[in-house]
């Protein structure tokens, strides 16, 4: 199944695509096994979570809306549909009808309130995969391997928003119901490690 899978992605994607891809599944399965998830499940979705991403948006909206209304902000929010999309590949192109693990490929960009754990795992490794140098990964990448995954999440989420916001752009209700629900729940001790 996994080698199936990387052949599959390999062949879709550009070189570079590819190796991100790879670096994903390399930290969402050392993530996974830390907090627990199944290392299978986070490769699979690792391995998937930018699948969709070389389809045009209208191929992506095509089969996301045969399948679900989409939002006028998912409309207007091209970045975000390959996840929607990319799950819907997976379970057409493997089999795999695992929610948890469709979940994690489809919020892997917005995110959204209480991810499962799986879907954290591929949220963030989304971001600090060994490839990812942006400013502030550091700090964000220490934080998981210190076993604060809610804190990084939160971390990284409100830059997003704030780069979202100095941008001009529509920021998915869910990234800030995600930032809202992590504030509430764990704020008061992430600030104290920020
Ligand atoms: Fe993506
Ligand atoms: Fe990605």
């Amino acid at each position: 199944m996994i080698g199936k899978i990387k052949k599959y992605v390999k062949s879709i994607m550009s070189e570079k695509r590819y190796e991100h891809t790879l670096g994903v599944a390399k930290s969402a399965k050392k993530i996974a096994k830390m907090y627990g998830v199944s290392e299978f499940d986070a490769e699979v979705a690792a391995l998937l979570h930018d699948c969709a991403k070389n389809r045009t948006i209208e191929e992506m909206k095509r089969v996301i809306t045969k399948e679900e209304e989409l939002s006028e902000e998912e409309y207007n929010l091209p970045e975000i549909l390959h996840g929607f999309a990319g799950a819907i590949y997976a379970r057409n192109l493997f089999r795999i009808e695992e929610k948890n693990i469709l979940n994690a490929i489809k919020y892997h960009t917005i995110g959204r309130k209480n991810m499962s754990q799986l879907e954290k795992v591929i949220y963030i490794s989304d971001v600090i995969e060994p490839g990812r140098k942006q400013e502030g990964v550091e700090k964000i990448r220490e934080l998981v391997y210190k076993g604060e995954i809610d804190c990084a999440i939160l971390i990284e989420t409100e830059e997003k928003i704030k780069y979202l916001l100095s941008t001009g752009r529509v920021v998915h209700t869910n990234t800030l119901e995600m930032r809202n629900s992590i504030l509430l729940k764990h704020g008061k001790r992430c600030k104290l490690l920020f």
